[in-house]
């Protein structure tokens, strides 16, 4: 691929670079995992809305600017160089909108991607289940007929932000007894507050209530909130895993932006020689995680599917972000330890540490690599 950008490329970026340095707020935003926090966010959110900033690959029509992948990685690059705050919206922009996309109706899509834009309306995802993770076609929630739409029992967990959230989507068995377990799904939306839902929320290693537990008792939601066709919430649901492996969960932006605040934190220390090497590597580790994103956007952009490779991005990012953060913990001595260090070190520590987990474990990522990319028999399950 060609690695200059083009102007318009370097237009864009300017054009962010610039609102970004007007409007990123001077002092960090209180955790999102906090009530607090989540409505700073929540805000945040309204503000990049207002200038078309919160959603730059989504339709004009939508609220966003139609940017295309790599202007999108851009975007990513600038956002995070500027020390912006996390996103709230992140599993609504990332996860549910793209299967409206591809799924959803237009009566869908026009009701629910707006609201997604703006941080009015904060989605959580509602997939495992507490026997089902790794094997999510063994879940047990149901959804049951009723007049004008269905019914949804049942219980979810490790819903990340369902404790502040507004809504949530996820996968429902609809048919009992099918000759296979991925089969008779159905994809659905629902309110948290409505009847019948119950929010748990669960404390994370710092205490902080990062997720939830959703209890359904009889929840009602209507027809209009099934994605794609009832029975066929497997398929749906795998074009969603697609999208959060692969490119959009974790762009390089972020890594980038952590590796150069390390290399500033190891020149505040006076560039000790013992770290100088994991202090490089995390710089070039950020550096070719970049170039791979470019190389798969590109051949994205040019038609071609990602597919399994985004297995091989999950585990990359996922690994070597416990070691950046590893690194940047011990160059700050026992000070690091403290939740509240400057830098935000620890809290960065504790989350990387589920990286190998979420979005699918890693030993279920070297599985897909290991027989889709490089042909080996399939293990044993
Ligand atoms: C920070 C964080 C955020 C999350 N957010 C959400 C969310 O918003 N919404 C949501 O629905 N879920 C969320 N999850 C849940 C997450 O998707 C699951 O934890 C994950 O899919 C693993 O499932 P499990 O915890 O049931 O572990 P299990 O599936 O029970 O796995 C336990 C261990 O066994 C291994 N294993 C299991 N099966 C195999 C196999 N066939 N071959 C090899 N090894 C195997 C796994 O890799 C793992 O090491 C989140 C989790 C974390 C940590």
């Amino acid at each position: 691929m060609d690695l200059e950008f083009t102007a318009e490329q370097r237009e864009f970026r300017a054009e962010a670079r610039a609102w970004l340095a007007d409007h990123v707020p001077a002092r960090p935003l209180p955790s999102l995992e906090t009530a607090e926090g989540f409505a700073a966010h929540r805000a945040w959110e309204r503000e990049l809305h207002t200038d078309r900033w919160s959603v730059v690959s989504w339709p004009v029509e939508f609220g966003g600017r139609g940017a295309d992948i790599l202007r999108w990685l851009v975007f990513e690059e600038e956002y995070y160089a500027a020390g912006a705050p996390g996103r709230v919206s992140q599993n609504g922009i990332n996860l549910l909108a793209p299967t409206l996309f591809d799924h959803g109706t237009d009566e869908q899509r026009a009701r629910v991607l707006p609201s997604m834009a703006s941080g009015e309306v904060v989605w959580a995802q509602a997939w495992s289940e507490p026997e089902a993770g790794s094997d999510l076609a063994s879940l047990r929630s149901t959804a049951e007929r009723a007049d004008g739409g269905w019914l949804l029992s049942g219980q979810k967990t490790w819903s990340s932000r369902a404790a502040f959230a507004d809504r949530a989507f996820g996968v429902f068995r609809s048919e009992q007894g099918t000759a296979k377990p991925h089969q008779g799904l159905t994809y659905l939306m629902f309110d948290l507050c409505a009847p019948g839902v119950t929010v748990r929320p669960i404390g994370r290693l710092d205490g902080k209530p990062a997720f939830a537990e959703l209890f359904l008792d009889r929840v009602f939601v209507p027809d209009a909130d099934v994605i794609g066709e009832p029975g066929q919430g497997w398929r749906v649901a795998m074009s969603t895993a697609g999208n959060e492996r692969g490119l959009t969960l974790r762009s390089p932006g972020r890594f980038l932006a952590a590796a150069e605040r390390l290399r500033r934190l190891w020149e505040s220390a006076g560039s000790p020689e013992t770290w100088r090497d994991r202090v490089a590597d995390a710089v070039a580790g950020a550096r070719a995680y970049q170039l791979f994103t470019y190389a798969n956007a590109s051949r994205f952009a040019a038609g071609e599917a990602i597919g399994a490779e985004s297995s091989l991005n999950k585990v990359f990012w996922s690994e070597y972000d416990i070691r950046l953060q590893e690194t940047a913990l011990e160059l700050l001595g026992p000070e690091g330890e403290l939740a509240e260090a400057p830098g935000g070190w620890a809290e960065d520590y504790t989350f990387a540490l589920a990286g190998p987990i979420y979005a699918g474990t890693n030993e279920i990522q070297r599985d897909i690599i290991a027989e889709r990319l490089l042909g080996l028999p399939k293990g044993r399950r």
